[in-house]
């Protein structure tokens, strides 16, 4: 039973620890969707703070009617993790290992009473910084995370693949709207994750031999941002955060958007 939270529709309303009363609190629970693509709410104190749409699957366009069985957790720095797998029932909670499991990750984020320094130093940084995947733990490509953009605030949702996994090294367009996928072995010198020296000259050589994105916008390279679809700004921002590229090995498109495989 939490203290601190409690649900209303697809709201989540956090209040004030109570005096004496810890930071940290948990919640686990099921609410239920009642539109196509539902927008979940955070509440501090009665004032909005976060606002995450849950946009669909092709295969699954329509929520209403379906469950999300989510999981909370305010963390003693106050920060806060948000969760769920989207099921059809609202009494079985699906697993991984099933053929229709999917499920969404909620971009962490701080509440008001946090050190202003967290929130501030995840501005343009990777996934990893930013909660959304553990180094360590393989994110399964069954969930998405939910993504919340540092300068227009609104969401958006990215699907990934693990590129060390698979040996494909990704390469976003200068929109971001394509994603190139690389296999190791297909270009020679081709940087791969976690690659401590980065010789910039052989990467110009790399992206020299790559395709043009077929919606005739700039090139694919290596440190092109990862962008927000709305606003168009920064947001996992490569070319300021430079050192992050190697370690940032999920390779991300939009929701839907498939990604390109380089042929040789
Ligand atoms: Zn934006």
């Amino acid at each position: 039973m939490s203290y601190r939270i409690k649900t209303l529709d697809t709201n989540f309303y956090i209040t004030a620890p109570a005096p004496d009363s810890p930071i940290t609190d948990e919640l686990t629970g099921v609410l239920s969707f009642h539109t196509a693509i539902p927008i979940i709410n955070v509440y501090e104190d009665e004032v909005l703070i976060k606002s995450f749409v849950v946009e669909t699957l092709l295969t699954n366009p329509d929520l209403s009617g379906q469950f999300l069985h989510f999981s909370v957790r305010i963390l003693a720095n106050s920060g806060v993790m948000i969760d769920g797998i989207i099921a059809p029932r609202p009494d079985t909670h699906p697993t991984w290992e099933d053929p229709d499991y999917e499920a969404i990750r909620l971009q962490p984020f701080f509440l008001s009473t946090a050190d202003p320094a967290f929130p501030q130093r995840l501005i343009g940084k990777g996934l990893f910084e930013r909660g959304l995947h553990y180094s360590g733990t393989i994110t399964p490509t069954a969930v998405r995370n939910i993504c919340i953009c540092d300068h227009c605030q609104k969401s958006f949702t990215l699907q990934h693949i693990h590129g060390g996994h698979s040996e494909l090294q990704y390469f976003y367009s200068e929109d971001s709207r394509q994603t190139l996928l690389v296999h190791y072995t297909d270009i020679p010198n081709l940087p791969v994750h976690l690659q401590s020296e980065i010789d910039e000259k052989l990467i110009s050589e790399v992206e020299a031999q790559l395709p043009l994105p077929t919606n005739g916008k700039g090139k694919f390279r290596y440190y092109n941002a990862l962008l927000c679809p709305h606003c168009q700004s920064p947001f996992i921002d490569f070319p300021t955060h430079k050192h992050i590229r190697p370690v940032e090995y999920y390779g991300n498109t939009y929701i839907n958007e498939p990604f390109f495989n380089f042929k040789l």
